[in-house]
């Protein structure tokens, strides 16, 4: 499996590292709530098709990335910068080109 990171382009699993599911919302800093914190922690979905997902390219330009993956086919039809919120399909975008301090 390979991934396209935006920076660096195609590379190969091995330098990336899973960061973790990005359809959870953290909740309030503030709250007390365990039921809230534990279902956070520990409640998992097992989605079949697509997932958002955070990576790291550890390996490379250690830029976190928002992939959106297929958990039936491994199939990626999006890479993008999570400091972009939104994965778009892969391009050839260079760090820190237009706004200097990203959002
Ligand atoms: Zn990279």
């Amino acid at each position: 499996m390979q991934i396209t990171c935006p920076y660096c382009g195609p590379r190969d699993l091995a330098e990336f590292a899973y960061q973790g599911d990005a359809n959870r919302t953290r909740p309030d800093p503030a709250s007390t709530d365990q039921q809230v914190w534990n279902a956070y922690v520990y409640d998992r979905t097992n989605p079949a098709g697509e997932h958002r997902e955070y990576w790291q390219h550890a390996g490379g330009c250690r830029s976190h990335l928002l992939v959106v993956r297929s958990t039936l086919t491994h199939e990626i039809t999006s890479v993008g910068f999570v400091h972009d919120k939104t994965p778009s399909p892969a391009r050839s975008r260079r760090r820190g080109s237009s706004k200097g301090a990203g959002a």
